[in-house]
């Protein structure tokens, strides 16, 4: 019996050394296990971190992304606008060549007769230096129109107002109108106060502004026409209109007349000479003396361009 229970008491001796090895051991397991826990946790922690850079890079990129395409339609836009300025420059070298060639080509004919004639009749005479005379007078008006534009592109137009005459100005262009004017039997009017109309402006700038539109009311008038050019005047303001009683405008270019270049119907299908310059740089002038033009026409039966100026000039800079 004695021996049953000794042997009992070692088997149960044996079986809690064997359970406390093995409670050791797990022990030393489970803090395995918890060192791996929070290793893991440091992990999970350090790539969540790693998310949100990387989810802050993505934005930064997504910006930066929209940054450059912005740039590059910018960039487009640029390169659109550089081409279209140099067709249009390639445009403006070929019309300039070809409007100072027909005056030119017409001043040489004339004075070849002059020459050739020794000594020229007194009609022939008078005939032939009066059609070089106005012809001298169309490229000067093309010449100040490009020097003009020149100015104006870089942005000096240089308006250098004084006190002058307009009515002394109105006479000045219209005299010098009447040559080409003839040529196409169209009359010219002028109807002005009696006096002078004194206002403050630089006059050769205005007399190109009327040249142009005097210029514009003859070639587009059918033979035989008259143009009217009216001049109605209050303390602060003078107004010109010039009517002609040509093709008129098509409404939907009316707006666009005074566009740089800009060249309509009633201009290209008759072949009607010009550069699509002289309103553009009008309306660049009348603007400077703090004025404005405008345009009222009907299809058929003319147009008047009417000329707004304050009498005081233009308004000094702020
Ligand atoms: P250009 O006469 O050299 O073509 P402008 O700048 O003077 O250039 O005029 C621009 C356009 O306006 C002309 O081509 C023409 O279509 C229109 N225009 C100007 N004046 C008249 C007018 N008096 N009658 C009809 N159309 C006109």
């Amino acid at each position: 019996m004695t021996d049953t229970l000794q042997t009992l008491v070692q088997a149960f001796d044996r079986m809690a050394a064997t359970y406390e090895l093995m409670a050791r051991r797990l022990g030393g397991q489970i803090e395995q296990l918890e060192a791996e826990r929070t290793a893991l946790r440091a992990h999970l922690a350090d790539l969540s971190q790693q998310q949100i850079t990387l989810l802050r890079s993505n934005q930064d990129l997504a910006r930066l992304t929209a940054d450059l395409s912005g740039q590059v339609t910018s960039l487009t836009h640029r390169a659109e606008e550089i081409r279209r300025q140099d067709q249009l420059k390639s445009e403006l070298l070929a019309t300039v060549s070809h409007e100072l060639r027909t005056p030119l080509t017409s001043i040489k004919g004339a004075l070849s007769v002059l020459l050739a004639e020794d000594p020229p009749s007194p009609e022939v005479r008078s005939e032939f230096l009066g059609i070089a005379h106005q012809n001298v007078e169309r490229v000067m008006r093309l010449i100040g129109n490009f020097l003009n534009l020149a100015r104006i592109e870089a942005g000096e137009i240089g308006v250098v107002p004084r006190p002058l005459d307009l009515v002394e100005v109105l006479r000045g262009v219209l005299a010098r109108m009447r040559g080409p004017a003839a040529e196409r039997r169209v009359s010219l009017e002028l109807e002005a106060p009696a006096g002078p109309l004194p206002l403050t402006g630089d006059p050769e700038m205005l007399e190109s502004v009327f040249s142009n539109l005097l210029d514009n009311a003859v070639k587009f008038s059918p033979e035989g026409a008259l143009v009217t050019v009216r001049v109605e005047a209050t303390p602060q303001a003078v107004t010109v209109h010039v009517r002609d009683r040509g093709p008129g405008i098509p409404p939907e270019e009316a707006p666009r007349v005074f566009e740089r270049f800009f060249r309509g119907t009633p201009a290209t299908n008759r072949r009607v000479p010009g550069t699509g310059l002289g309103l553009h740089i009008s309306k660049v002038i009348v603007e400077a003396h703090g004025g404005r033009i405008g345009v009222e026409s009907r299809i058929g039966e003319g147009s008047t361009f009417t000329v707004t100026l304050p009498r005081g000039g233009p308004a000094p800079a702020p």
